[in-house]
């Protein structure tokens, strides 16, 4: 798959993405599987078993996989994290352009599908995002192009039409005079020689300790929505998060198995158990609703929320295994949870 190419920077072989394999979706269960990362990577660096490590002399470091993980279990190269963080120092207007223009219109991206729609959010809520997407018409990579659009889906479902008309702007033509000012090259180069190092270390240590992890970029969003919380009680975002029926009784096995341990199943208290969501963990990959024995999570569905921590999304009727304290179904005869019925027999 040469597809990428051309328009792909070439970096050092010890510069890549790095891949947290334990909160992969085909880690701990079976009922749903991905391949995302194995598909949109030019260099075939993942393998499809997922039985050998990933291959990094191959990787170009384009970062399409860690856009295209559904999961967020790929983390950026450092020099990409580095790069991104430095952006995200500023507020105010971002200029964001392909590598194509070549214009020097703005901060450039060799390509613009390669930052996930949580960082797109996240400079969009400090001001305004202007996107160039002028070169994009033309652009012959249609991987690129499909995952630059779900990135934008994203962003918009995220922020509503409305945030989104206020703090988007997709440009397909060149950009107005007055929008060119942005983030120039020279001030990025400028703080990249200067400041750079400082500063990103302060973001980094800030949200994320001494790595950069594989959630940086929902970290960082959550930290700007917190912020915009704090000042405006008005404040919403949507997310896609599991909508939980009625039938849901607490057994805890999607908790289990989220790969980004987005869900909580709390104690019984008066027949009722609350099921917490982290809503910047959750990134809606639907495992909790194939693993769910009795279907009770409805849907991953947008629900509107106030802040991206963690908060109860449900109060679920739920009776406690008189054995070991397991919930089980409030409407069943029995006491003792299968586990403690068998453990007895025996
Ligand atoms: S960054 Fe990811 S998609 Fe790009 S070459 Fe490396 S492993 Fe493949
Ligand atoms: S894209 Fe992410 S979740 Fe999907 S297989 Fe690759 S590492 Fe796993
Ligand atoms: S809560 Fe469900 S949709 Fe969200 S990350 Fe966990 S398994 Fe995926």
């Amino acid at each position: 798959m040469g597809f990428l190419m051309d328009v792909i920077r070439t970096n050092a072989v010890d510069d890549h993405p790095f891949l947290s394999l334990s909160h992969c979706i085909n880690r701990k269960q079976k009922h749903m599987t991905c391949s995302a990362c194995m598909e949109i990577c030019p260099r075939g660096v993942y393998d499809r078993t997922q039985k050998t490590p990933p291959k990094w002399n191959e990787c170009q470091n384009c970062g399409l996989c860690v856009t295209a993980c559904p999961s967020r279990c790929i983390a950026p190269s450092p020099s990409n994290a580095k790069r991104h963080l430095m952006m995200a120092e500023k507020t105010g207007r971002v200029v964001l352009s392909c590598g194509r223009a070549g214009n020097g219109a703005g901060h450039e991206e060799a390509c613009l599908a390669l930052l996930p729609w949580e960082f797109l959010a996240y400079l969009a809520l400090g001001g305004r995002l202007i996107l160039n997407l002028k070169p994009c018409r033309e652009c012959p990579h249609e991987e690129c192009l499909d995952t630059l659009e779900e990135q934008l889906y994203q962003l918009k479902c995220f922020l509503g039409e409305d945030a989104y008309a206020a703090h988007v702007q997709a440009c397909f033509d060149d950009l107005p005079a007055e929008q060119e000012e942005g983030v120039s090259r020279r001030e990025f180069l400028r703080a990249m020689a200067h400041g750079g190092q400082k500063a990103t270390a302060l973001v980094v240590n800030d949200l994320v300790g001494e790595a950069v992890d594989a959630m940086i970029y929902r970290r960082l969003l959550a930290s700007r929505v917190h912020e915009l919380a704090r000042k405006n009680r008005d404040f919403s975002c949507r997310m896609a998060l599991p909508w939980i029926s009625d039938a849901c009784f607490g057994c805890g096995i999607c908790a289990l198995l989220c790969p980004n341990g987005a869900m909580e199943i709390g104690g019984e208290e008066d027949g009722k158990r609350p099921v917490y969501i982290t809503p910047y963990k959750c990134t809606g990959c639907g495992v909790c609703e194939a693993v769910c024995r009795d279907g009770c999570i409805e849907e991953i569905g947008m629900m509107n929320l106030p802040h991206m921590n963690r908060l109860v999304l449900s109060r679920v009727a739920s009776r406690s295994c008189a054995g070991c304290g397991r919930a089980i179904s409030p409407s069943g005869q029995e006491t003792l949870c299968i586990a403690c019925r068998q453990k007895k027999k025996k």
